[in-house]
């Protein structure tokens, strides 16, 4: 893997705004962990730490999985297949423990945000991040967050004027999806075989998906995912798990602003769908609305898209695309992004700008959309324009951004410098 957080500034850009930031903090576990996101593997030896023989260790792991994630088992106590003194072990050692929810807020159109604390503190004030649950008549969608703050500083996203305090671990990331589960009531009534005899059945930790509220998971929340490769790695193969979450990977999209050397990675390793945010069809435009650009320009964008592992027309690649008025929304860069990422399985998602406090562009008009919408789907692209969710409360994509972390124009100066001088 590429270091993420080195080389941040090419030849020739000195005086730019830096592509990437580099986060303020590390993780620091808590005295007692909680199981909750951990893969089997970690799991399994955090049993043998508390001396659970080797030989039951896999079916130790099975059952608290099934606990964990079949039923949202939420104390020690709940997980009765497990005997009374490994249960009373696992609560002296670990916790079950969810992140905290700092405040829920409902929008009119039914989308739910939560602030969600983690772990950790900076300058007084605690490590927070966002997540939104959006529902719809044919499925739930839940937007998860990545990294407190982002690495990145897209200049039309909330998100992108925070720091980047620090990356979440696994269990943070699921630990967003089992905190939804359990605010929306969403775990399986139990089965008599599960409750019986206390094994997982396949599918059984998230059951049947088109059954539940939360059917998808896109990780289009706080952050870029693909520079935190690992936690969400191991985070989103436990969703996906048949005894895990059992949100199948097809209803899982991770969405980038294009982080080249990782995407091959993002499609071996975790095989979910992808979403890559296009937003421009030149280098001169793009530069300046994703800077990531100025690191990986279309060229090999656009290679990395070709490239994806198990691309095909089943399984397409979503380009996500802002709309600006009078930035990027001419009926001249409609016709270049269809030669653009022509050959390419796709579709296009047009998203209407979701304006913020200070935000310097502005949604373009419906009419604009409509025809931009028009050229894309005529050369054979679906080119759903995303409604915006949640816009009353602040929900909508690039509008997320946790309120302790609002920064003064003269915090953002003296990190900007901090940066270029690193
Ligand atoms: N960091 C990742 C995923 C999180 S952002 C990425 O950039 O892809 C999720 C999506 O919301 C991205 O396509 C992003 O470009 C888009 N977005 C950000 N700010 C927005 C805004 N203010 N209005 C509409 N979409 C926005
Ligand atoms: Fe980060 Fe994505 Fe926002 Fe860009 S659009 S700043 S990568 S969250």
């Amino acid at each position: 893997m590429t270091a993420p957080f080195a080389a941040t500034q090419p030849e020739g850009l000195a005086a730019a705004a830096p592509i990437e930031k580099r986060p303020l903090e590390r993780y620091v576990a808590p005295a007692k962990p909680s199981l909750v996101g951990l893969s089997r593997v970690v799991l399994a030896d955090m049993l043998g730490a508390v001396g659970v023989p080797e030989r039951q260790r896999r079916m130790r792991v099975q059952q608290i999985w099934h606990w964990l994630y079949g039923r949202g088992a939420q104390t020690f106590d709940d997980m009765t297949t497990l005997s009374k003194e490994l249960r009373a072990e696992l609560a002296q050692r670990f916790t079950l423990a969810r992140p905290g929810i700092v405040a829920e807020q409902v929008s009119l159109d039914g989308t739910r945000k939560w602030l969600i604390r983690l772990p950790g503190e900076i300058e007084s004030r605690p490590h927070e991040v966002e997540c939104v649950y959006i529902p719809e008549t044919d499925r739930g969608t839940l937007c998860v967050s990545s990294q407190v703050g982002c690495t990145l500083n897209c200049s039309f996203c909330h998100t992108g004027t925070q720091r980047l305090v620090r990356n979440l671990t696994p269990g943070e990331i699921v630990g967003q999806v089992v905190l939804a589960r359990d605010r929306l009531g969403d775990w399986a009534a139990p089965t008599l075989r599960s409750s019986a005899s206390g094994e997982g059945t396949k599918g059984g930790g998230g059951g049947n998906a088109d059954k539940r509220l939360i059917s998808n998971v896109v990780m289009m929340g706080m952050g870029e995912p693909l520079y935190n490769f690992e936690a969400v790695r191991d985070g989103l193969n436990v969703v996906a798990d048949g005894d895990g979450l059992s949100i199948s990977k097809r209803r899982i999209t991770l969405s980038t602003s294009g982080v080249v050397p990782n995407m091959v990675r993002a499609g071996e390793e975790i095989g979910v769908m992808l979403a890559v945010s296009l937003h421009a069809v030149t280098d001169e435009l793009r530069n300046e609305l994703v800077p990531l650009n100025r690191k990986y320009p279309l060229r090999d964008l656009l290679a990395a898209c070709r490239n994806y592992p198990g691309l095909s027309n089943a399984r397409r690649i979503t380009f996500e695309y802002v709309m600006l008025k009078g930035v990027n929304d001419s009926l001249a860069d409609a016709r270049a992004l269809v030669r653009l990422i022509k050959g390419i399985p796709a579709k296009i998602n047009l998203i209407p700008f979701n304006p913020w406090p200070g935000s310097k562009y502005e949604c373009s008009e419906w009419e604009q959309i409509g025809k931009f919408s028009a050229i894309v789907f005529n050369a054979g692209y679906a080119s759903p324009v995303r409604t915006p969710r949640g816009r009353d409360i602040l929900a909508a994509c690039g509008q997320l951004k946790s309120a302790t972390e609002k920064l003064s124009a003269r915090e953002r100066l003296a990190l900007r410098a901090m940066a270029l001088t690193d």
